[in-house]
């Protein structure tokens, strides 16, 4: 049997996922990124004297399999459960929010499962993925950064954003170009605050209603953070798309002016962040997508719902349907 080679783009929790998968059942997998980091939307940012989770702020797990996951997570020491006081802010007011939901982050920072799993992974990073081309059944990838790679796949997995995917396959598959275009993400204008001293505010995050603001929390509340007062407002999808082309300054001053009215107190240090594609319009219908064809693959939270659970997810089951797949025609 020879073994199959199979290149992903995008070290995000899904890639890293469907990784671990293939891996397990001994093909020859390498992972290309764009960023010089991995875990994509579970990131972490890193000031002088501060830092905080920018992107997901926390997981929840219910699948079992995700369940299973986790389990090693916790036992490795790459996540805890997270029991910060969480309320509602609605019209000004704060009240309690009662919930059973056990919430996880990663530890130190919400990237410790993604490099947890990629110690295990060969991953090529600031690798922008721009072309694919076939040849002689094998394909080849193209990189802003090197140009073509010697590297000549079996499979090719996405596990990127629809609109980046569509961008690189668009000519390749049309099944595939069609499944990205069905799904629409939506942005979202990410305000990140330090302040020397603690805020008196008494709780640690809020799931925030009828304002600027979907929801705020206070880095240091999560465990395993150093005690830095560094908080994070991400502002609603609708007020984000609404104001997806305002100039950077414009936007930083607005969220800074909103979260000092429910702060009451001004930043030390602040910096704002436009994620383009950070959650998913309304949730997706399907795990994973195959083009047996071509032999290009999808997989990313985007195709089920914009949650770490569920990119966990898609990634692992194409892994498990790759397997089948290429196991059998061998
Ligand atoms: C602001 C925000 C808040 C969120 N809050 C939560 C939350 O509280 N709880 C929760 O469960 N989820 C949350 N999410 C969603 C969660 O982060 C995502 O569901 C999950 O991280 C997606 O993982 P992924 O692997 O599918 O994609 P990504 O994490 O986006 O990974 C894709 C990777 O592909 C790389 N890439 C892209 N294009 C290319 C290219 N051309 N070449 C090479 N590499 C490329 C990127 O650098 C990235 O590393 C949030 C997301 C955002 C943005």
């Amino acid at each position: 049997m020879t073994t199959k080679k199979i290149g992903i783009i995008g070290a995000g929790i899904a890639g890293l996922s469907c990784a671990k998968q293939l891996i397990s059942a001994g093909f020859d997998v390498k992972v290309f990124d764009k960023s010089r980091g991995v875990g994509g939307r579970m990131s972490h940012r890193v000031f002088d004297q501060w830092h905080l989770d920018h992107g997901a702020q926390y997981f929840t797990a219910s699948h079992p399999q995700f369940v299973e996951e986790l389990q090693e997570w916790l036992t490795n020491g790459v996540a805890e459960e997270w029991n910060g006081k969480i309320v509602n802010f609605c019209d000004g007011q704060f009240s309690e929010k009662k919930h059973q939901t056990k919430r996880y982050v990663g530890v130190p920072a919400m990237t410790a499962p993604a490099k947890f799993l990629a110690k295990n992974i060969s991953v090529f990073k600031s690798q922008t993925i721009t072309e694919v081309k076939k040849n002689q059944k094998k394909w080849q990838l193209i990189s802003e950064e090197s140009g073509v790679l010697t590297d000549e796949f079996d499979y090719l997995i996405f596990a990127i954003p629809p609109i980046q995917a569509k961008k690189i396959i668009g000519q390749q598959s049309a099944s595939l170009s069609l499944i990205c275009e069905q799904a629409n993400m939506l942005p979202c204008w990410t305000l990140l605050a330090y302040f020397k001293e603690p805020l008196t505010l008494h709780f640690d995050a809020a799931f925030v209603q009828d304002n600027v603001f979907s929801w705020i929390a206070r880095d240091n509340s999560k465990p395993g953070r150093d005690n830095a007062h560094a908080w994070v407002a991400q502002a609603n999808p609708d007020w984000s798309l609404k104001n997806i082309d305002l100039d950077k300054l414009d936007a930083q001053k607005i969220l800074l002016q909103e979260f000092e009215k429910i702060s009451g107190t001004a930043s030390d240090f602040n910096q704002i962040q436009l994620w383009r594609y950070a959650k998913l319009e309304s949730p997706g219908t399907q795990n994973f997508a195959i083009d047996a064809n071509t032999q290009l693959a999808l997989c990313g939270d985007w195709l089920r719902n914009s949650k770490v659970e569920d990119a966990w997810l898609s990634g692992f089951f194409l892994g498990n349907e790759l397997k089948r797949i290429l196991i059998t025609s061998n």
